[in-house]
């Protein structure tokens, strides 16, 4: 028999009455069987997401010592939500222990988690089904990264013989025994997790959108809908900015080949997005599967003549970057040149002026740039490999729209092709690729 694990994000859980469309939808199937939720999100634009209210929470607790005044607004969240769902169980209780434990705590990962909890607890009810709390199964290791060992263990036992159960996303257990977060919009991996562990048949994730677009909304007008993705282009795309799902989500599903599909809670009738191992994936005939875009990265530029011969160049770099803290996303190199690109935001204060400074003193390079405010827009697709022409289209479309392109970058894989370009003319970029691959649209 199949069984499905499926994720509803925030504004799957907004308010009660999207809560009861969860219900129908959990209902209509009964493979449907184990739930994830997030914390209630936005119920309008304007609005805040739960767990925004409790990070403010934890600042207020550290600030003033109480988180009183700011807590009342995740129980009004609440009260509203059970009150309008007709639920019959006390609410109340379940906040003020929530509240009391929030002040035991003092953590900041603690209190941010409340959302999922109070979600799950809520959602438990109205199912009527078993409530799993993440803080016993979900597991961190001593370096704070998941330990998938014990977690799959600890949720195949929960589960055993369990009909239906709700799981709170966001969270797990670290080995310090508090209560450990995973990174913002964490609960679509804490699905995942569960899928495996299950041994589901698919991870379906519930949203409010009908699945991944070919490229973002805001830059063109309606773009094609992707029907199906591979785990890897999927993992570009999202790393590259496509956010409708945690890039590091599909890690544990993938070793298994559980499928994920992406749905609309909102229009469960859509046919959504399927996210699926190589194997099992069918190209679907474009060339571009999607493109996406990031915006803020800085180009330091290295130039050494006969850097080719000099054994150890690239790893005396590197080996700064290493100490610095900074991580690093390409190296794009020729003969006697290298750029290394990294995430501006990691270089603040004066450490790109000292981390210069070592590189100079360190490798003597003969020249050396560095360009800020500089966008990386990744052209994903399988389907680009075992088409000639394909680079060069995309470079004359960018052409024809003036663009200067300050770098290029093939991913070894042949399956994406990064171009950097300064931050202005990201959204010019991508819609001129868009244009190139999917027509007038
Ligand atoms: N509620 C958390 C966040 O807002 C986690 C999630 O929604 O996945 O980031």
């Amino acid at each position: 028999m199949a069984l499905k694990v499926c994720k509803f994000g925030g504004t799957s859980m907004a308010d009660g009455h999207v809560m009861n469309n969860v219900k129908k939808i959990i209902d209509s199937d009964p493979d449907r069987r184990f739930v994830v939720v997030s914390a209630p999100g936005k119920r309008f634009s304007g609005d805040i997401k739960v767990t925004d209210m409790l990070y403010k929470c934890f600042k207020d607790l550290q600030s003033e010592g109480t988180c009183k005044t700011a807590f009342s607004e995740v129980r009004k969240r609440f009260e509203s939500i059970v009150k309008e769902l007709g639920l019959d169980f006390d609410m109340a209780k379940v906040l003020d222990e929530t509240e009391a434990r929030i002040d035991i705590e003092k953590s900041e990962d603690f209190t941010a988690s409340r959302g999922e909890y109070l979600s799950a607890v809520v959602m438990a009810q109205l199912l009527d089904a078993k409530f799993i709390d993440s803080e016993d199964v979900v597991f961190f290791d001593e370096r704070g990264r998941f330990d998938d060992t014990k977690s799959y263990k600890a949720i195949a036992a929960a589960t055993e013989g369990c009909k239906k159960a709700v799981f709170p996303g966001f969270y797990g257990k670290g080995v310090d025994g508090k209560v450990k977060t995973f990174s913002r919009g964490g609960s679509d991996i804490s699905g995942a997790i569960v899928a495996r562990a299950v041994g589901a048949s698919v991870y379906e994730n519930w949203t409010d959108v009908s699945g991944f677009l070919a490229c973002d909304p805001r830059i063109v007008e309606s773009p094609k809908n992707i029907k199906s993705l591979s785990y890897k282009e999927l993992r570009e795309l999202s790393y590259m900015g496509a956010n409708v799902l945690h890039s590091e989500s599909i890690f544990p599903v993938r070793k298994a080949n559980i499928p994920i599909v992406i749905k609309n809670t909102f229009r469960p009738e859509d046919e959504g997005t399927s996210i699926l191992p190589i194997a099992q994936y069918k190209p679907s005939g474009n060339i571009v599967t999607g493109i996406a875009g990031k915006k803020n990265f800085t180009v330091i530029f290295i130039e050494k003549s006969h850097m080719n011969y000099e054994i150890g160049f690239v790893r005396k770099v590197l080996s700064v970057f290493e100490r610095f803290g900074v991580s690093v996303e390409h190296i794009p190199s020729g003969i006697d040149t290298m750029s290394v690109v990294v995430e501006s935001s990691q270089l603040t204060g004066f450490k790109l002026e000292q981390l210069l400074e070592c590189i100079k003193s360190e490798t003597e390079p003969d020249f050396m740039r560095v360009s800020e405010n500089i966008a990386l827009i990744a052209t994903v697709g399988h389907g680009m490999s075992s088409s000639i022409g394909t680079s060069a289209r995309l470079f004359k479309a960018l052409a024809e729209a003036g663009i200067n392109v300050k770098m290029i970058d093939q991913g070894s894989s042949e399956l994406n092709i990064i171009v950097a370009v300064k931050n202005e003319d990201m959204e010019k970029c991508i819609s001129s690729i868009y244009r190139e691959f999917f027509g007038n649209n």
